[in-house]
């Protein structure tokens, strides 16, 4: 009993965010676990170029996304253990192990003969905070036998918005490598337009909210259109998020959106699996 009242009184008194605490002190052991055992895995969503409803659909790239099984919890959704891997420290690691294991996976694709123009990866803004970032990417890709066009980097705005030496280091490296740069989420952040004709960014990702709206909310396309007007005379490519439905892909399509990328064409899925729906999407193409 006295056991038991214990145990009670320690829930009772234990405040809230040491238990909020305790439970990311536990992700954060176990993340490292996954990480040293090597458990964590890629899937791969296409990005589709936008075309005329008679031409077959053609592929413009694939995005690797990051996937955590735990054995007790289960999926762990992505924004969570990224952000407690920057907090652990350990998104340089994570991120090593992404680059790799997408460059593996794109090498492979093509020694199958798959057509795959190439691979995006998402990064973090300490990624940059690095001095040797940009010479481990190239590295990477060497080791593999890819060209620098091989693998596009997907960057948030904080990226943009941090001037710290390493950063800029960093940005210009890799720009001289010629490793494109995308900017995701674009639209959701500091939206401080400045930046974009600063810095070498070859793509703009206009993030979901906008796209999932673009037929209902007079906003959402007067914004999109907006956005495609920029990148078109900045001379980027825009890849729209999170393409739900054939009204927004055709409506999309309709306005000039270069790329389409969401549900309506493929969700994320394991390599394997890549193979299958491209042959499925030609064949289900009118020719
Ligand atoms: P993101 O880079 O903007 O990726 C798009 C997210 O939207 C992915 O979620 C994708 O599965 C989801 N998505 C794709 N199509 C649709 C659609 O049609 N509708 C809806 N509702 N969602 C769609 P996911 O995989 O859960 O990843 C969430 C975020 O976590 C990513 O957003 C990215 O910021 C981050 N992330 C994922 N993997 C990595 C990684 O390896 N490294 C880093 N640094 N961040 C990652
Ligand atoms: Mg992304
Ligand atoms: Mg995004
Ligand atoms: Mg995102």
């Amino acid at each position: 009993a006295a056991k038991s009242q214990g145990c009670q009184l320690w829930e009772i008194y234990q405040p809230e965010m040491g238990q909020v605490s305790q439970e990311r002190a536990k992700m954060e052991r176990e993340l490292r676990k996954a990480l040293a055992e090597g458990v964590l895995q890629l899937h791969f969503q296409p990005q589709v170029f936008s075309h005329a409803s008679h031409a077959p659909a053609q592929l413009y790239g694939v995005e690797a996304l990051s996937r955590w099984h735990h054995p007790e919890w289960g999926w762990v959704a992505p924004p969570r253990f990224i952000a407690v891997a920057e907090d652990a420290g350990l998104i340089h690691q994570l991120t090593t192990w992404l680059i790799n294991a997408a460059c593996a996976q794109l090498a492979a694709w093509r020694t199958q003969g798959l057509r795959i123009p190439h691979i995006a990866v998402n990064l973090s803004t300490n990624n940059f905070h690095d001095p040797a970032f940009a010479l481990h990417v190239q590295a990477t890709l060497h080791q593999h036998g890819l060209g620098c066009q091989d693998l596009m980097l997907e960057i948030t705005e904080s990226v943009m918005l941090d001037s710290s030496p390493a950063t800029l280091d960093n940005l210009k490296a890799l720009n001289e490598m010629g490793i494109r740069l995308s900017m995701d989420d674009f639209g959701t952040g500091y939206s401080s337009l400045s930046y974009l004709h600063r810095l070498p960014i070859s793509e703009l990702k206009l993030d979901k909210s906008f796209v999932q709206d673009v037929c209902t909310s007079a906003a959402a396309s007067a914004l999109t259109r907006s956005v495609l007007n920029i990148a078109q005379s900045l001379g980027m490519t825009v890849v729209a998020e999170g393409v739900e439905t054939l009204a927004q892909a055709q409506w999309l399509s309709e306005q000039g959106c270069p790329i389409l990328q969401g549900y309506h064409f493929a969700k994320p899925m394991p390599g394997r699996e890549i193979a299958q729906w491209m042959q499925k999407q030609a064949i289900t193409q009118p020719a």
